[in-house]
């Protein structure tokens, strides 16, 4: 859906609680920050994305710069005002011609932000990555860069809100160096916290060439792990959900199609799943 088509016509504020830098300074910068937003009507759930709406005029002439961030965490505070983390990768747009480069408008904004300041967002939007029913349930999720946000706060709801979880939890997880490993690297490691859970494995893809700008070797990761995944999917509880750029959607299903045998077995097993709603993407 083109960012034009969201309706932005019941924006409502937040204001920046914390803001704290994920990754070390020699990787890319991203930042982890905290929202408390004034709209307790919506329902926030993993999955969702929140609209920062940066009012213009804007170079070339848009009036609003929407952009979207998928939530990382969903809290209430103690009046009962919904919580909300972000992960924003600072991002740079470099003009193949003229070889500039040009800050993103809203992840610059956001990365920049202090505590205290006053944003306006729009949403929630998008389809929530629903908490299995079962809590036997497998769950698999693969969540590349900034894509493991929406299933940080999946993560946190199955083992934190719902308590024990005896399903299998598989997160398939990459970056191009451990350091921009997010939220689980030696900066920060924050799904060490799930190590003792007995059913929880994080399975990271490391690029092996970093400097060169390769893609993540997820695909790999997946076919090394093949039987595994493709056993847990024969489970009709079993859930498949899968976050990040678009960029890696080809090679996604490439591996997918790897893992079921087939292009058909896959499309047959995909569509079951969707019907079912155990299979969602946010790919963006
Ligand atoms: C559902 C959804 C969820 C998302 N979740 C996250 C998330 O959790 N975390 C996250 O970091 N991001 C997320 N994104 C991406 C995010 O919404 C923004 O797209 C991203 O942060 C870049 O926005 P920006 O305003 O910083 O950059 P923009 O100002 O939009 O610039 C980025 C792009 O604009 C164009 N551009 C910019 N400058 C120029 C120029 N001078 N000449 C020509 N073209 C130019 C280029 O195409 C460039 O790639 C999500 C996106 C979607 C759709």
């Amino acid at each position: 859906m083109n960012l034009d088509e969201f309706d932005i016509s019941k924006p409502f504020y937040g204001r920046v609680l914390s803001t704290e830098r994920l990754t070390p300074h020699e990787a890319t910068e991203v930042r982890h920050i905290e929202i408390e937003v004034d709209h307790d009507e919506a329902a926030f759930e993993p999955g969702h994305s929140i609209g920062l709406l940066l009012p213009g005029p804007h170079a070339y002439g848009h009036k609003n710069h929407l952009r979207l961030y998928s939530l990382a965490n969903i809290e209430y505070g103690p009046h009962g005002k919904p919580i909300l983390g972000i992960c924003v990768r600072r991002l740079f747009y470099v003009d193949e011609y003229s070889g500039e480069s040009y800050p993103g408008l809203a992840s610059n904004y956001l990365c920049d932000v202090p505590s205290g300041q006053k944003l306006t967002l729009t949403g929630p939007y998008g389809m929530p990555f629903p908490v299995p029913g079962d809590s036997a349930a497998p769950l698999i999720m693969v969540g590349l860069g900034v894509g493991i946000a929406p299933f940080r706060a999946l993560l946190r709801e199955i083992y934190r809100e719902r308590g024990a979880w005896s399903g299998p939890v598989r997160l398939f997880h990459g970056a191009r160096t451990g350091l921009e490993l997010l939220y689980h690297n030696d900066h920060k490691n924050d799904f060490a916290q799930y190590y003792d859970e007995e059913t929880f494995q994080a399975i990271k893809a490391l690029s092996p060439e970093p400097h060169l700008d390769e893609p993540v070797p997820i695909a790999q990761k997946l076919a090394e792990h093949v039987y595994g995944v493709w056993e847990l999917l024969k489970d009709p509880r079993a859930h498949l959900y899968v976050a990040g750029s678009e960029h890696v959607e080809h090679t996604l299903e490439k591996a997918f199609q790897h893992m079921a045998g087939g292009l058909k077995p896959w499309t047959e097993k995909k569509t079951a799943m969707q019907a079912d709603g155990r299979y969602a993407e946010l790919l963006y």
